[in-house]
C-alpha cells in the first residue's frame, strides 16, 4: 500500500504541493484531476523523487521515505519500487523499442541482459507490438510510441505505475489504443495513479477521483460520486468549464 502524509514542494517561494496526504490501496486505480499549473505533474514527480520535496513522508509497501532524511539509497529504492508514463513517451531515440524497454531492467535493476530481453519481448507482445521490436522511436507512430513507454513501465512490475496525461500529446487517432492498454494494465490489478483530462477514461477506470486545485487536494471519491455530485464550488466550476 501506498501511503503519502504531508508532502511539500516548492519552487523558490511558490508552494507548489501544500502538505498533501493520499493513501492508495494495493491494485487501486486513483485519477487525479484540475486545472492546469495547480501541481499535479509535480504530485507524480515528488512521489518518486524526480523532483524533491522539500517535507513529507512517502511510503510504498514496506519501504518508508521522508524527505527530510531521503537518502541516495532511500531515493533509489523508491525509484524502484515506482514506473513513470510520461505525456511526450521519453523514449530514447537511439535505441529500438525493445532496447528502450531493456534499459531500465538492466542498468537499474541489474538483471542479466538475456532475462531482460526476455521480458522485454513478452511486454511487447502484450502492447501487441512484438514486429516492432527492433522498430526506432521515429518509425513508431505517436500511439505506438506511447505503449512503448506504457510497456517499459510495466515490464518494471513496480509496486506504483505514475501516468502523468499519457495520451494528452497524441494525435486523436492514437488515443483509443494508448487507453485500451491502460484498461489491460488496470486490470492486473496494478495500482496505478494517472492525471488525465479523458474524463469518460477516468469515469471508467478510476476506483477514486482526486480533484486538485492550487496545491491541495479538495475532494477525492469515487467517480459516481466526484462527477454526479461535486461538493466544492472550485470543482463544481471546473467540471462546468470542462463539459
Ligand atoms: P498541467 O495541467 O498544465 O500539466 P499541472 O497541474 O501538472 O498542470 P505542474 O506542472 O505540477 O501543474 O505545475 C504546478 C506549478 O509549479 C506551476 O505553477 C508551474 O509553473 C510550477 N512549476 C512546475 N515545475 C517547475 C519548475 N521546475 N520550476 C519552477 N516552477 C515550476
Ligand atoms: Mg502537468
Amino acid at each position: 500500500m501506498i501511503s503519502i502524509r504531508g508532502l511539500t514542494k516548492r519552487f523558490d517561494k511558490t508552494t507548489v504541493l501544500n502538505a498533501i496526504d493520499l493513501d492508495i490501496a494495493d491494485g487501486e486505480r486513483v485519477v487525479v484531476i484540475g486545472p492546469s499549473g495547480t501541481g499535479k505533474s509535480t504530485l507524480l514527480r515528488c512521489i518518486n523523487f524526480l523532483d524533491r520535496p522539500q517535507s513529507g513522508q512517502i511510503q510504498i509497501d514496506n519501504l518508508q521515505v521522508d524527505a527530510k532524511k531521503a537518502t541516495k539509497s532511500d531515493i533509489l529504492a523508491l525509484q524502484r519500487s515506482t514506473a513513470f508514463v510520461f505525456q511526450n513517451y521519453a523514449l530514447f531515440a537511439n535505441k529500438t523499442a525493445k532496447e528502450n524497454i531493456m534499459e531500465a531492467l538492466v542498468t537499474v535493476q541489474k538483471m542479466p541482459e538475456a532475462a531482460a530481453e526476455e521480458r522485454a519481448m513478452s511486454v511487447l507482445a502484450e502492447t501487441g507490438l512484438t514486429d516492432k521490436a527492433d522498430s526506432y522511436p521515429s518509425a513508431l507512430s505517436g500511439g505506438q510510441q506511447q505503449r512503448v513507454g506504457i510497456g517499459r513501465a510495466m515490464a518494471l512490475q513496480s509496486s506504483l505505475m505514475l501516468f502523468d496525461e499519457p495520451t494528452s500529446a497524441l494525435d486523436p487517432e492514437w488515443v483509443g489504443e494508448v487507453l485500451d492498454l491502460m484498461r489491460r494494465v488496470a486490470e492486473r490489478k496494478q495500482t496505478m495513479l494517472i492525471v488525465t483530462h479523458e474524463m469518460q477514461f477516468a469515469k471508467e477506470i478510476a476506483d477514486r477521483v482526486v480533484f486538485m486545485d492550487e496545491g491541495r487536494i479538495v475532494e477525492a471519491a469515487p467517480p459516481e460520486q466526484l462527477f454526479g455530485d461535486p461538493k466544492d464550488e472550485r470543482l463544481q466550476r471546473f467540471l462546468r468549464r470542462i463539459n
